[in-house]
């Protein structure tokens, strides 16, 4: 329920996600016969039904939605395309090895079911009123490991450190691609969350959009840093800092805070405490910090689940500055206001209802009870 309102907002999986995912599945089993996977995805791809898939732009909000008519199909049951050798496994796009073979390998693939086609242009077009355009862009598998049964959460510091190496990569090579704005990393565990794959995996998602939460964000800080010239979520870090009831880890390079106004109980983010606005630029230049990093997301993510079964995780980085948009003005100083971070928000069940209900959220847990109950859990 939670997956079309948080964060990631259109990259969530929903059912019709998944029954996509289905039905390539069958259209794949019914051409064995292609021994060129990227033919066989592209085929796949030119006969799906989410073809019929388009961005629509709500003329009140500006959020952009993907909208279509979908066909529920039977599932796989037992059939894992991630797992070392699996038959019809998805085109692999990058591998990582560390280089002391302490961790993976870790795989970006092509997702089973895009959400978004690499193929063709977006062909924004007016339908009087309205906005609309093709569903361009990115979606990739990163495969965490390659054992079926080992979470993020539950890996080596290590094999996170290979993870957010891959996601880097992947988001920079993405970037070059100027036909889209944003790109991040996002996953959802849990059934709640609506877990597409039992295996562990993360996602990302390139959009010739920009996100509706990450375009308030943008905005905020732009006009925060007019005002200031400072960055809001520097100053929000520094305040938190100095009377820290809300950080759950205040370490060397890194900070994990339950934000002062969180949406969902136990809602906690993860934060470089230097200023920094693009995820990808940080990990890919500064090594020597990451294994801090890799722990503090193991150690959260562990505190998370001791609360929750499921959440969603999103990374919010700066937008593709190679993409200059002349309407959209926070382009100029967003290396200055903008500063990257994880977003992890996990799903309490039941007591989310009340947001359905009155529109506002609401969380029955203080964020200042949540960061004091996440330092006593005692996790090293
Ligand atoms: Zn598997
Ligand atoms: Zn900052
Ligand atoms: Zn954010």
């Amino acid at each position: 329920m939670f997956s079309g309102r948080i964060g990631a907002e259109l990259n969530s999986p929903s059912p019709q996600h998944r029954c996509i995912r289905q039905s390539f599945l069958m259209i794949r089993q019914g051409l064995t016969t292609f021994r060129n996977i990227s033919l066989l995805t592209l085929s796949a791809s030119l006969c799906f039904p989410r073809c019929s898939m388009e961005l629509r732009k709500d003329p009140i909000t500006r959020s952009w939605v993907i909208v279509g008519d979908d066909v529920e199909r039977p599932s796989q049951p037992g059939y894992c395309p991630f797992c070392p050798g699996a038959p019809h496994a998805p085109q692999v796009i990058a591998t990582l090895n560390s280089p002391d073979h302490a961790a993976g390998p870790v795989t970006a693939m092509v997702h089973p079911a895009p959400l978004y086609r690499i193929e063709g242009e977006p062909h924004r077009h007016s339908e009087g009123i309205y906005d609309a355009m093709n569903t361009v862009g990115a979606h990739e598998v990163l495969v965490q490991s390659i054992r079926h049964d080992i979470e993020l959460w539950q890996s080596s510091d290590a094999e996170i450190l290979q993870f957010l190496q891959l996601t880097a990569q992947r988001i920079q090579d993405l970037k070059g691609d100027l036909r889209f704005k944003y790109v991040t990393m996002l996953k959802n565990h849990g059934a709640a969350a609506g877990q597409e794959f039992d295996h562990p995996v993360s996602e990302l998602t390139a959009t010739t959009f920009v996100p509706r939460r990450v375009l308030y964000e943008l905005r905020a800080s732009r006009d925060y840093y007019l005002e200031k010239e400072r960055c809001v979520f520097c100053d929000t870090l520094g305040q938190e800092l100095r009377s820290p009831v809300r950080i759950v880890e205040a370490l060397s390079s890194y900070v994990s805070l339950c934000p002062f106004a969180s949406r969902v109980p136990y809602e906690i983010w993860i934060m470089p405490r230097k200023h920094e606005s693009s995820f990808e630029r940080s990990i890919t230049s500064k090594s020597v910090q990451l294994p801090e990093l890799a722990g503090l997301i193991r150690r959260t993510l562990q505190r998370v689940m001791s609360v929750s079964e499921s959440f969603h995780l999103v990374l919010h980085t700066v937008p593709n500055t190679y993409q200059k948009s002349n309407i959209l003005q926070y382009w100029k100083t967003v290396d200055e206001d903008y500063h990257w971070h994880i977003e992890i928000l996990p799903i309490m069940g039941t007591k989310a209802k009340p947001y359905f209900l009155k529109e506002v959220y609401y969380t029955h847990i203080s964020s200042e009870t949540a960061a004091e109950k996440y330092r006593k859990l005692g996790i090293r």
